[in-house]
């Protein structure tokens, strides 16, 4: 399999189309170019396609017709190592394990130290709520995270992300309201996390959606617009 250099990396969709096995085509003809260091926002109607193609960008699964390539490569010729080395995918319900803060940050990079975490943390903007914290990295998230607020277990994930370093990032925004505070929090975070490197998030928060360089509009499985946001 062919191993990706790192590096800013280029996404492209090629007349990607995509039937969940048993149902009906629910991507149509998707083709789209996403320049290195660019933030793309993905918006779009519940059901048209957006965590579709999050996972075909992330090889959770592939086209049913059509390539998605990064950096040139079809990605079913690119090693696992590598793929998982270089694009990281923040799932619309981020999973939590029952255990510390820490060790939740720390998933995927066991070797972390405490400085490492709180590095991510503090790069993040979110300083401030850790010290909050009573318990700071050793406070426990409880089952599935659910003694966080659901926008604290997004940041938890944001954090696990940058240390993960990836190439590419592929986020898909969790839908659930989050309150003012923890919503300056995550643009923030998600701000120091997309710098330099390819971004593409399914934006449900307006405020991703206008900090991207460039927003897609889905419509039942087909690009219908694409621009900067202020345009659309
Ligand atoms: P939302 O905004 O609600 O997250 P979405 O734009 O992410 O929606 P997708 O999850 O990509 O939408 O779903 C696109 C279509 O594919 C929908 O019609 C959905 O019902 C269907 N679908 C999604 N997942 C599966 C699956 N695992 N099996 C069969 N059909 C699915
Ligand atoms: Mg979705």
């Amino acid at each position: 399999g062919v191993v990706l250099p790192r590096g800013p990396i280029t996404v492209d969709f090629e007349d990607v189309s995509f039937a969940y096995p048993g149902g009906d085509t629910v991507l149509h003809d998707v083709s789209l170019s996403i320049a290195p260091r660019s933030r793309v926002a993905i918006v779009g109607e519940t059901g048209s396609g957006k965590s579709t193609l999050a996972k075909l960008l992330t090889r959770l699964m592939d086209p049913t017709d059509g390539t998605v390539r990064i950096d040139g490569a079809d990605l079913r010729d690119v090693r696992f190592s590598s793929l998982r080395e270089r694009v990281v995918l923040v799932p619309q319900e981020g999973f939590l394990f029952d255990a510390t803060l820490r060790e939740n940050v720390r998933f995927g990079r066991p070797e972390a130290t405490d400085d490492d975490v709180t590095l991510a943390i503090t790069e993040l903007g979110l300083d401030a709520w850790l010290a909050g914290l009573p318990q700071g990295l050793a406070t426990e998230v409880g089952q599935r995270g659910e003694s966080l607020s659901a926008g604290e277990r997004q940041l938890v994930a944001l954090a696990r992300a940058y240390l993960a370093d990836p190439d590419l990032l592929v986020l898909d925004e969790a839908t659930s309201a989050v309150d003012p505070s923890t919503e300056v929090r995550l643009q923030r975070a998600l701000e120091g996390l997309t710098r330099g490197r390819t971004s593409v998030a399914i934006a449900h928060r307006l405020s991703t959606a206008e900090a991207a360089d460039e927003v897609v509009v889905v419509d039942q499985g087909r690009i219908v617009e694409r621009g900067p946001h202020r345009d659309l």
